[in-house]
């Protein structure tokens, strides 16, 4: 077995535990592609645990919520992944840990329109990394779902979280699962998992026979990136090849991932808002991996330092090794989006040595050019990015996973599509 196979195993037999909290916390205040909730709390206010700190500012925007109580140091801009300048809400965490009177747990089902509500204030976005606010997602779904797609398909190596959620917390995934649909009412809910986890099908036959299930069904797919992307995961269940401008919205099918749900069912019946993460921190560099629950808004490296990492000369991907983002800046926070952090031994990269081997054209699943991408890149010629449908691109790190060359191939399509959003070229 592989180092990399050898962690993912350590990870996914292991409890989610919790780590001390974060002395600062960074809260980002942008959702959707750059869209800002508003402050409303001021500079000096005390503020309490789940209270609202910023809110809507447009149908894109997200609430968000404090982690922690203590005292607003203020909005400042802080480096996210990848190295952008984000605006973040800085707390000073008081170790208090006093909560704002949450509302008594719901006992029965609210109306869809509360559902949706309280999916909305609680702050829940895709926690998949586009961070789409989830609210919205369910309104714009339509009247008439065919099928509701939970995908618990992490098929990015070392990446455990979802597992731990879906084996530990399986009532409340379960709960999640049926409060969404009862906003949906697709005709079936299909839970998908990867091969390699196949004994969750045991966890989830209990539940399965219960009548509030009815209608769930489990579909176990072939492993190996990028089965869980959202194309290849439609394909896998319902047997539909789509490829833009076909979107599965279209076809009636909505696909979910398992931390939104996990997180529709604490908005709905617990009344609590989205405060943490539960995410898993492995690779080479982290001598006890693990899956751990923390605030939103913990700096990275504050993270790192408590799973026994300290030195500087690792490589930290926020998210999975495809599609997870360099941190360049140790004080990146946890956000919504993040489902890992990654420890690996630095490499150095050299950013011209493509060989012209076009593994990264046939590993492509939306049958693009990538490497057309990091020369356009290199060369300074959006036009040529624009040419090749780089808005095409999916982002699944398919292409630099088999590049001989370690080409950074996602770096200039993640800051191609950045430039391109900023102002097309003629
Ligand atoms: S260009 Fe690369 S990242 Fe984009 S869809 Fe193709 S394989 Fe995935
Ligand atoms: S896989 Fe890497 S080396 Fe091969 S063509 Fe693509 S970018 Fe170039």
């Amino acid at each position: 077995m592989n180092r990399e196979a050898a962690l993912t195993k350590m990870t996914k037999g292991q409890p989610v535990r919790e780590l001390a909290n974060s002395p600062f916390l960074y809260m980002p205040l942008s959702a959707y592609r750059g869209h800002f909730a508003r402050p409303v709390v001021r500079e000096g206010e005390r503020v309490l645990k789940y209270q609202l700190i910023a809110g809507l500012k447009d149908a894109f925007s997200a609430n968000v919520h404090a982690p922690v109580s203590g005292t607003v140091v203020g909005v400042r801009d802080f480096s996210g992944a990848g190295g952008e300048k984000v605006p973040m809400l800085v707390l000073k965490n008081d170790f208090q840990d006093e909560c704002i009177a949450l509302p008594d747990e719901e006992r029965g089902d609210p109306p869809p329109e509360a559902i949706l509500q309280a999916i909305e204030a609680a702050g829940i976005v895709g926690a998949g990394g586009a961070q789409f606010p989830a609210a919205l997602k369910y309104r714009l779904a339509g009247e008439d779902i065919k099928t509701f797609i939970v995908n618990g398909v992490e098929c990015e190596p070392y990446l455990t979280a979802d597992y731990a959620v879906m084996r530990e917390r399986t009532q409340a995934f379960f709960e999640g699962i049926r409060l969404v649909n009862t906003l949906l009412r697709a005709k079936e809910v299909v839970i998908a998992i990867e091969e390699k986890n196949r004994e969750l099908e045991a966890v989830f036959a209990p539940f399965l026979t219960q009548p509030r299930y009815a209608g769930f069904r489990v579909k176990v797919v072939s492993g190996g990136y990028p089965q869980g992307s959202q194309w290849q995961l439609v394909c896998a269940v319902t047997g539909l090849e789509l490829a833009p401008p076909r979107h599965a919205a279209g076809e009636g099918i909505v696909v979910s991932n398992v931390a939104t749900v996990y997180a529709a069912y604490q908005a709905v019946v617990e009344k609590r808002p989205v405060v943490s993460r539960i995410l898993t921190v492995s690779g080479e560099g982290v001598g006890h991996p693990g899956n751990i629950e923390v605030p939103i808004g913990t700096p990275v490296g504050y993270v790192l330092e408590q799973m026994g990492v300290s030195s500087d000369r690792y490589t930290i991907v926020l998210g999975g090794p495809m599609m997870g983002r360099l941190v360049t800046d140790w004080s990146s926070p946890v956000t919504k989006g993040t489902n890992g952090v990654l420890v690996f031994e630095r490499q150095t990269v050299d950013r011209e040595n493509c060989i012209g081997c076009g593994r990264c054209i046939d590993a492509c699943p939306m049958r693009l050019m990538p490497l057309k991408y990091a020369e356009g890149w290199r060369l300074g010629n959006l036009v040529m990015m624009k040419r090749h449908d780089l808005n095409l691109c999916v982002e699944c790190g398919a292409c630099e996973s088999v590049c001989p060359s370690n080409v950074p191939l996602m770096a200039s399509i993640f800051s191609g599509k950045a430039r391109l959003r900023e102002g097309s070229p003629s």
